[in-house]
């Protein structure tokens, strides 16, 4: 038995109302539910675990086999952290999502007892013109900010950006966001749950119900200053795609074989996004396809990847 195997993870499936067929028919997702929003990949939260999908551990949630194998496994970086610090989904925008903001740690520790969210998205497909809102068009007052909100014309104020394939959003703990329809995003997220809805299009559900806003919070929380320039992300095939307090993602491509290296600081997420391979250890070997997420223990060291594949690596800062 060792704790330094990676493992493949099966993921937990939301069904929001704005979700869509894509993660099933395009990512080979398996899952009972109509329509699928989101496929929370890499998860260790109450809300939805991952769990392992095969192999001694298989059926373990999350959190079970990090307490089976040891926390060792997470690497030194994790160590900061009162429990797991990072939730990575795949998410299908069939709609809108609503206008939403996230509190930043300090506030989400005191009000929501968990930590805030900083989040990254990583543009995996879209369709054509499909754009979402990533902060503020311009510096806006909190009065203006109310006024907006309660005038149903927020989505004027915002920063709306026509997005393409291999974009790339880093949204800080306080930016005021929203996908909009048509979008396939990879998300790497501080490890939370808590989001602070501000808009929703009026829209109700089958029961003809809203859903709940969270105005009052969100007032509190929102970055008011207009949004930056969003950064070049390079065609190569390993690229740094954001490193911030909390993680690093990389993007990587293999053409026919190549190695990847899990040292003591964090274990790795690998996010397949395109291809197929196969990645050996050590102690055998796991198979992976797009859609798939691997889970590799800190301290693994070189694993060798064969395949032509894409992946999304996300590791603990
Ligand atoms: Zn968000």
């Amino acid at each position: 038995m060792s704790n330094l195997v990676p493992v493949k993870l099966s993921p937990a499936f939301k069904d929001y109302l704005w979700g869509g067929e894509r993660l099933r028919d395009d990512f080979h997702k398996v899952c009972s539910l109509e329509r699928i929003a989101e496929s929370w990949e890499l998860s260790a939260h109450k809300d939805g675990q991952s769990t392992v999908a095969e192999g001694e551990y298989k059926g373990m949630t999350l959190s079970e086999y990090i307490q089976a194998v040891g926390a060792s496994v997470l690497g030194k970086n994790s160590q900061k952290y009162d429990y797991f610090p990072l939730l990575i989904k795949l998410i299908d925008a069939k709609g809108n999502l609503s206008v939403q903001v996230h509190p930043d740690d300090a506030y989400a520790l005191e009000h929501e007892g968990e930590y805030g969210k900083t989040e990254m998205w990583y543009i995996l497909d879209c369709d054509e013109g499909a754009s979402l809102y990533y902060g503020f068009a311009e510096d806006i007052s909190k009065d203006a900010y109310a006024t907006a909100i309660r005038e149903g014309t927020l989505t004027d104020l915002l920063n709306r950006v026509e997005v393409k394939p291999g974009d790339v959003y880093f949204i800080p703990a306080g930016t005021v966001h929203a996908i909009g329809e048509g979008i396939l995003i990879c998300e790497i997220q501080q490890n939370s749950n808590t989001t602070y809805r501000v808009y929703d299009y009026n829209r109700r559900d089958k029961d003809g119900n809203t859903r709940p806003l969270h105005i009052d919070k969100a007032l509190e929380v929102s970055t008011l200053t207009k949004s930056p320039a969003l950064p070049d992300i390079d065609d190569g095939d390993d690229v740094l795609l954001c490193s911030c307090g909390y993680f690093e993602v990389r993007r990587l491509r293999f053409r026919e074989s190549g190695v990847i290296s899990a040292d003591g600081d964090s274990f790795l997420s690998l996010t397949v996004t395109a291809g197929e391979g196969i990645l050996s250890h050590a102690e055998g070997a796991v198979s992976f396809s797009k859609g798939d997420t691997l889970f590799v223990p800190a301290e693994s060291g070189a694993c060798r990847i064969e395949g032509e594949c894409e992946m999304i690596q996300a590791k603990v800062n």
